[in-house]
């Protein structure tokens, strides 16, 4: 297993290596690094062109509604007439075996896009991400990439990865909760997608996660805006590299409402960031050390108590 610093996906260095799972983990965004992938069909890396997005006309298509297409036909069955009489079986059988799968293939497809819209709609996402999700899913679905794996975690992988490329993050635990698959396998199905559609994913940013994270956990838009204050501050003394942004943007967000007397607890914060109290402690420390906030929390503290 090669020596993996830092998380591909957050940039976080707080990795564990598993040599006994033969896993390496990221602890700040919970996604399996690397570990020894059963591969199915060949790497189809840079065949998976955005392009490809666009109708003849210019239109998108919407993925979501596809029936009919995706498998070219046999042959009408009136094409039996032009047949060799020794032909004819050979042809029946292989009009059959063509029907067997493209039905089998229009089923899982239906039900896919079922589960997709449920689990798009659970998480609030715009349709530009489920059709993304929707088309990813055709693509490996048409090349047999999802043998072996359940199709729940390949939709919750699909949906992941498109708001990924959208910059809607959700973080893997959301994903799992509305999916109801581990978050540990929903991370290790979007790595082998990406891989092997060749998809360029950018990191995202602690900053992407504010407006969300904040939502969730009611607070003010002052409070909001204090929290982008305080990341774009970290990243200026470069608190930011090297971690998780889901944590940082979770730490923020907890300053923050201290500051704006709107406490709420680390527990609180850190479930809805789907990262551990530890993580969200070390990120608050780091922040109130090198920003010198700990005089301003202590004097918010000091005037909540004599208000009260
Ligand atoms: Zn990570």
């Amino acid at each position: 297993m090669a020596f993996v610093k830092k998380c591909p996906e957050c940039g976080s260095v707080n990795i564990t290596h598993d040599p006994q799972l033969g896993e390496v983990i990221c602890n700040d965004c919970g996604l399996v690094i690397e570990e020894e992938m059963v591969d199915s069909g060949a790497d189809l890396s840079g065949k998976f062109d955005k392009s490809e997005k666009k109708g003849r006309g210019g239109a998108p298509i919407s993925m979501q509604k596809f029936d009919k297409g995706l498998i070219t036909n046999v042959g009408e069955i009136s094409d039996i007439y032009r047949l060799e009489p020794g032909q004819t079986r050979k042809f029946l059988r292989l009009k059959k075996w063509q029907e067997r799968v493209s039905t089998s293939i229009e089923r899982n497809l239906r039900l896919a896009m079922a589960e997709l819209r449920v689990i798009a709609s659970y998480l609030n996402l715009p349709n530009v991400v489920r059709d993304e999700a929707a088309r990813i899913y055709n693509y490996v679905l048409q090349r047999g990439l999802v043998r072996g794996r359940s199709m729940e975690s390949v939709i919750a992988a699909c949906l992941y990865t498109a708001c990924r490329s959208y910059n809607i993050p959700r973080t893997l635990d959301e994903m799992a909760i509305a999916s109801d698959v581990e978050r540990k396998e929903i991370g290790r199905t979007y790595r082998f997608i990406i891989r092997k559609l060749g998809i360029k994913i950018k990191q995202s940013s602690p900053k992407d996660y504010i407006s969300r994270f904040a939502s969730v956990l009611k607070l003010s838009p002052k409070t909001q805006n204090d929290a982008l204050k305080i990341l774009k501050r970290a990243e200026e003394v470069e608190l930011t590299s090297g971690r998780g942004p889901a944590g940082i943007s979770a730490a923020a967000l907890y300053v923050a409402a201290l500051m704006n007397d709107e406490k709420k607890t680390q527990r609180e914060v850190a479930d809805i960031a789907g990262i551990t109290e530890v993580t969200i402690r070390n990120r608050y420390k780091e922040l109130i050390e090198k920003l010198e906030l700990e005089d301003k929390i202590k004097q918010k503290e000091a005037e909540t108590k004599s208000e009260k």
